[in-house]
């Protein structure tokens, strides 16, 4: 359970980080729904959780801005007085070719999946270190490990994820703080609603377990890696991609 815990999602208007939301708030957190765009969904999910007995408010930040990452941490912290857990989940793709990629798609894609965590982690942490506890989840990919053609940008960005969470979670061991990553597979969201049938029927054919996964698998990993069993694990990678990268 995370009752009485504060929890940060970045990117929880829908998706991945959404579910992950109504799992903590479900625990007991009271839970911090960051989005960028999306006012309504956003509004939509602390509505949900409102209606089942929990609690939660709605914050408009862009991840990829390094100022107001510091007032959006700050302003969470002195308006609910601790920081307790911390989900880097924001992130875009803006796929291409290598060889036909613009600068700009390369560097939004870096600024909002790798720069964003870092933003939150780095305003976060102080916190967590006077606290002498906190956790800290980054959601990398199975193609920050693997690669895959046409995602160069969103590789890279999912891999220096994974770089990240092991330097910030040695960093702060000392202080009981766990850093980890969860590296999602293929699962059903806005994000790979886009794909096409072709590339959807070929992503099932190398999942072992012949299916998507739902965002649901990746808020029971996440829901994990935040409770107290999990104290003694820091700086890992969980796959949760059903057999994918095995
Ligand atoms: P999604 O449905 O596209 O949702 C993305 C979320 O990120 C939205 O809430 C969006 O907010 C938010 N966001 C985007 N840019 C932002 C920014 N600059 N600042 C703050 N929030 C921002 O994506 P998803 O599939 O749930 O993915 C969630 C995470 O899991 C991502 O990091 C993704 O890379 C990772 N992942 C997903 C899969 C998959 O198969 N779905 C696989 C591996 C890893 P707005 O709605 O306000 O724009």
């Amino acid at each position: 359970m995370l009752t009485g815990k504060v929890a940060v999602v970045t990117g929880a208007s829908r998706g991945i980080g959404k579910a992950i939301a109504l799992k903590f708030a479900s625990q007991g957190a009271m839970v911090v729904i960051n989005y960028n765009g999306s006012k309504d969904r956003a509004e939509g999910v602390k509505n949900e959780i409102e209606a089942a007995g929990g609690k939660a408010v709605i914050y408009q930040c862009d991840v990829s801005d390094y100022e107001k990452c510091e007032t959006f941490i700050q302003n969470v912290i002195k308006e609910y007085g601790s920081l307790d857990i911390l989900i880097n989940n924001a992130g875009i793709t803006k796929d291409g070719l290598l060889m036909k990629m613009s600068e700009e798609d390369f560097d939004k894609v870096i600024e909002t999946n790798l720069k964003g965590t870092f933003n939150t982690i780095r305003f976060a942490t102080r916190q967590m270190l006077k606290q002498r506890s906190g956790r800290i989840i980054n959601m990398s990919s199975v193609v920050g490990v693997t690669g895959n053609a046409g995602q160069a940008n969103y590789a890279a960005s999912k891999a220096g994820v994974i770089g990240l969470t092991k330097a910030a979670a040695r960093e702060v061991a000392s202080r009981q703080i766990t850093v980890n990553a969860i590296a999602p597979g293929f699962i059903e969201t806005d994000m790979t609603a886009v794909l096409s049938d072709k590339v959807k029927e070929g992503a099932i054919a190398q999942i072992p377990f012949c299916k998507f996964g739902k965002a649901e698998d990746i808020a029971a990993a996440a829901a994990f890696l935040a409770s107290e069993e999990a104290g003694y694990i820091t700086g890992q990678v969980l796959h949760v991609d059903g057999g994918l990268c095995i």
